[in-house]
């Protein structure tokens, strides 16, 4: 059969179940603890702040710290970062970028968040709130008034130690406090907050804002004591006696060594070491001629620490690094494959970081007399197989010494879970270090004994954290109180009536976030490289979001098939369709059932088709349809807990 006689091809076409229109907001879906970033970013296009801040801090007990270093995975889903451009004749110009939507939770956060807003009027602000057009209240304001009301079972009486105050640990604390629980949090080092204190520099977070955001959760009830190892103060048997659960949230701080040859000894030292030395103030002795190993963003974090180090140390002005210093980050990876953000390699580069990509440690050598003078390496040639497995290929023709005094190594952590020798020995290990959990309820196979944070799932980022210490305290509140807290999804679709949008909204283009000149970064090691956005530039980003929680819904019975919604749609991705082009399928073949009645003719009927991917909320169907068959209709979706 020629071409010209084939039939033409079917349509295949999704047709929306009930979770459809949820699935389409793809941030909130992304978000490991949902967080309504859509609902924020579009509450700041409107200058409404204090809002945005309520609906991120919602879920979020971490909300203004993740505004400033989350690794955002919204934006990785944000829709409009896939959002193909046209030019004017229709032409492909590219592919946009997504909402900054880290930067605008930050700006939120800076408006009404703790950064400028005691702890205690923090709760009654987010305990007050109840979106405008919700069905329902965000979850932490509904936790905070069922707690206030008594509805959870009051077991104040009921201590929960949680061992490590990292964002696992403390927003464990932080809901089990609402849940009526007595939180204990033991914490080995001298401050709290875990990873972000001691790992994540201070020119990405300061350190006050850490406290400020930590005071809400003691505002709360959540108690604190640093300062106390458990294993060494307390034994982890003494914990399980006196509390009613236990939480192990230790993280993986050791660092993990590359088992080269003279690695061990003096001048070669872990990454996340020098980050906590640096965060306290301890002493860290470091040469002149520093290589850092590793690709990733901790390697940057450890690179770009090191640069302010040196810069403060030797001139405090400095814009560059003085001439006889020498940083070098060497990775498997080459620059196109390197896992770190491309802000922290650009940022690296601009601070005098030398960037060696492509080549693998061998050898650490040493002087006779034991000091380190370089790093052997070799190029590496793949660093993943097929199957996206870690199998690095070297070339060993192509060697080179790097030299150096300092070596610091940033390939990964481990964890220490020695303190189960005391009590703890029925918690068992899957592999040395890492317990056997339960990812429904992050129990382990110790009865009351729960785990949460980098230790349950592995090192991930600060919001995966939250939300597994979330998580946690859901499932230690049944255990202890023999109540099951159900997740239950709420979700609103709400009539936009006249629903319009900024004009031309679908052209700005993303607004740079401003950042502090290389020059001045290295004044002083903790000045913030991100300054971040102003009421108007958030306002205008903020501005880009498509919403896609938006939908036309079109109305058959009203529909006169005239077509106008499918000629004004800027974007094309409207189709008008007879029901006989579109691919069977059992769900079809159920809706129209449903609609025209068993045994109608299809091909007397048409439907309307809309690319989802396409679509960029303008409305301008609803505007044009003459009869007033399509409404703008926004779905949003909420966790609402009850307890049973
Ligand atoms: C250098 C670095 C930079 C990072 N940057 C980012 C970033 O920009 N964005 C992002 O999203 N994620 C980032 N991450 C990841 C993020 O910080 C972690 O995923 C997160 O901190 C893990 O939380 P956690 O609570 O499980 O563990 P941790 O944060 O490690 O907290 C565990 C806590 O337990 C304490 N502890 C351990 N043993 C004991 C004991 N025996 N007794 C008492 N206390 C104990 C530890 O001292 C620590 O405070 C970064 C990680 C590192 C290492």
């Amino acid at each position: 059969m020629s071409e010209l006689n084939a039939a033409p091809a079917r349509l295949a076409v999704e047709i929306p179940d009930a979770g459809y229109h949820r699935r389409l907001i793809s941030c909130q879906q992304a978000c490991p603890v949902h967080t309504d970033a859509r609902g924020y970013v579009r509450a700041i296009a409107a200058g409404r702040f204090e809002e945005a801040y309520l609906i991120a801090r919602g879920p979020n007990p971490f909300a203004s710290i993740c505004g400033r270093i989350c690794g955002a995975p919204c934006e990785a889903a944000c829709r409009r970062g896939r959002n193909p451009r046209f030019d004017a004749d229709g032409g492909h110009v590219g592919d946009d970028r997504p909402i900054a939507i880290r930067a605008l939770k930050r700006f939120a956060c800076e408006q009404a968040g703790p950064d400028v807003v005691p702890p205690t009027e923090v709760l009654t602000a987010v305990q007050r709130y109840v979106p405008s057009v919700a069905a329902d209240a965000e979850e932490m304001a509904h936790l905070l008034r069922d707690a206030v009301a008594g509805r959870f079972v009051p077991a104040r009486s009921e201590r929960v130690a949680v061992i490590g105050a990292g964002p696992a640990g403390l927003s464990a604390a932080h809901d089990l406090a609402l849940l009526g629980l007595a939180p204990v949090v033991y914490e080995t080092e001298p401050v709290p907050a875990g990873m972000l204190a001691l790992g994540v520099p201070d020119y990405r977070l300061p350190r006050d804002l850490i406290r400020r955001e930590i005071e809400v959760m003691r505002a709360l009830g959540v108690e604190l004591h640093c300062g106390v190892t458990v294993g060494r103060e307390v034994s982890f048997a003494e914990l399980r006696r006196t509390h009613s659960a236990v939480l192990i949230a230790v993280g993986a701080k050791r660092p993990r060594g590359l088992g080269l040859p003279g690695e061990p000894g003096p001048g070669v030292h872990g990454g996340v070491d020098l980050l906590r030395a640096v965060a306290l103030g301890e002493q860290f002795d470091l040469g002149d001629r520093v290589v850092v190993i590793g690709g990733g963003n901790v390697a940057y974090d450890v690179a770009r620490t090191v640069v302010r180090q040196i810069a403060y140390d030797a001139a405090r002005t400095a814009a560059r690094l003085p001439g006889h210093r020498t940083i070098r980050l060497v990775s498997l990876e080459t620059l196109e494959e390197m896992p770190a953000d491309t802000v922290e390699i650009v940022e690296g580069d601009e601070e005098g970081i030398e960037r060696l990509g492509g080549y693998g440690p061998v050898e650490i050598q040493r002087d006779p007399g034991g000091r380190v003078n370089g790093v052997l390496v070799r190029r590496c040639l793949r660093v993943y197989d097929a199957d996206r497995r870690f199998a690095p290929v070297f070339d060993d023709q192509d060697r080179r010494v790097l030299d150096c005094d300092t070596v610091l190594i940033a390939a990964g952590q481990t964890t220490d879970l020695s303190f189960l020798a005391d009590g703890g020995t029925d918690v068992t290990e899957f592999r040395p270090g890492w317990p056997q959990v339960d990812p429904a309820t992050l129990s382990t196979t110790a009865s009351g004994v729960f785990v949460a944070g980098d230790l349950a799932h592995g090192t991930r980022l600060l919001i995966d954290a939250v939300a597994s210490g979330k998580k946690a305290a859901r499932a230690i509140y049944a255990h202890i109180t023999g109540r099951r807290l159900a997740p239950e999804m709420l979700e609103a679709h709400l009539d936009l009536g006249r629903y319009r949008r900024e004009p031309g909204y679908e052209m700005i283009r993303r607004v740079e976030i401003r950042v502090l000149p290389p020059e001045e970064r290295l004044k002083q090691p903790g000045a913030q490289v991100e300054i971040g956005y102003d009421a108007a530039e958030a306002v205008l980003e903020a501005s880009r979001c498509l919403d896609c929680g938006v939908t036309p819904v079109f109305d058959g019975t009203r529909c006169i098939l005239c077509g106008g919604c499918v000629d004004v749609c800027p974007t094309v991705c409207l189709k008008l369709a007879s029901l006989d082009d579109l691919a069977p399928s059992p769900e079809l073949a159920s809706l129209v059932d449903r609609l025209l009645g068993p045994g109608a003719d299809p091909g007397a009927h048409s439907a309307i088709l809309k690319d989802e991917d396409r679509c960029i909320r303008c409305a301008l169907c609803a505007m044009r349809c003459p009869a007033d068959a399509i409404t703008m209709e926004r779905v949003q979706f909420t966790t609402q807990w009850r307890s049973s």
